[in-house]
């Protein structure tokens, strides 16, 4: 990676989503483009960065993932404090993943800022003959909530760059 003379923006960009829905891979996918398998889950809340060129601006994207603490409001409102985007992260082959979403997104809209940009994320997309969440599902939920969609796949790294693109110049745009 090209380390950039001057950053014109940091923007803090939260993952949120039941257990196991893959948040950590997604993350590790698009700031090492490495995808573990033997991980074990997250302890402690931490973040990672990648600097990336959008819009000829270089922003450094911030992203703070949960540390199993992804029980009903166990993540605490410091998490949220001045994040300026966030991923819901459900897994297309778990349906009760895709149930809790609108529990994350009324989180958010508690804790977070107004003007947050929030994008659903179904992941495990490789894992076709196990859906259980039909696209169309989520496009409706999406669409209903105000929210960017996108499928993804940390194990290929499938859309992963693309969603977080997608969000860093939303933020972009509303800022
Ligand atoms: P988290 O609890 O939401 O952070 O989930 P993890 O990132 O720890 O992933 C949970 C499990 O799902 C792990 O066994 C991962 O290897 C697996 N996993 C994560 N992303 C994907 C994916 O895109 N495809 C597949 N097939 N497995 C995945
Ligand atoms: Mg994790």
């Amino acid at each position: 990676e090209i380390v950039p003379e001057k950053i014109d923006y940091v923007f803090k960009v939260v993952v949120i989503g039941d257990s196991a829905v893959g948040k950590t891979q997604i993350l590790s996918r698009f700031t090492k483009n490495e995808f573990c398998f033997d991980s074990k889950s997250t302890i402690g809340v931490e973040f990672q960065t990648r600097t990336v060129t959008t819009k000829s601006k270089v922003v450094k994207a911030q992203i703070w993932d949960t540390a199993g603490q992804e029980r009903y409001r166990a993540v605490t409102s410091a998490y949220y404090r001045g994040a300026l985007g966030a991923m819901v992260v459900y897994d297309i082959t778990k349906r009760q993943s895709f149930d809790h979403v609108a529990r994350w997104v009324e989180e958010l809209r508690a804790h977070a800022d107004n003007s947050i940009v929030i994008m659903l994320i179904g992941n495990k997309a490789d894992l076709v003959d196990l859906r259980a969440v039909p696209t169309e599902d989520a496009v409706e939920f999406a669409e209903d909530q105000g929210l960017f969609f996108a499928e993804t796949s940390a194990l290929s790294g499938d859309n992963v760059d693309k969603a977080f693109f997608k969000l860093l110049e939303e933020i972009y745009g509303g800022i």
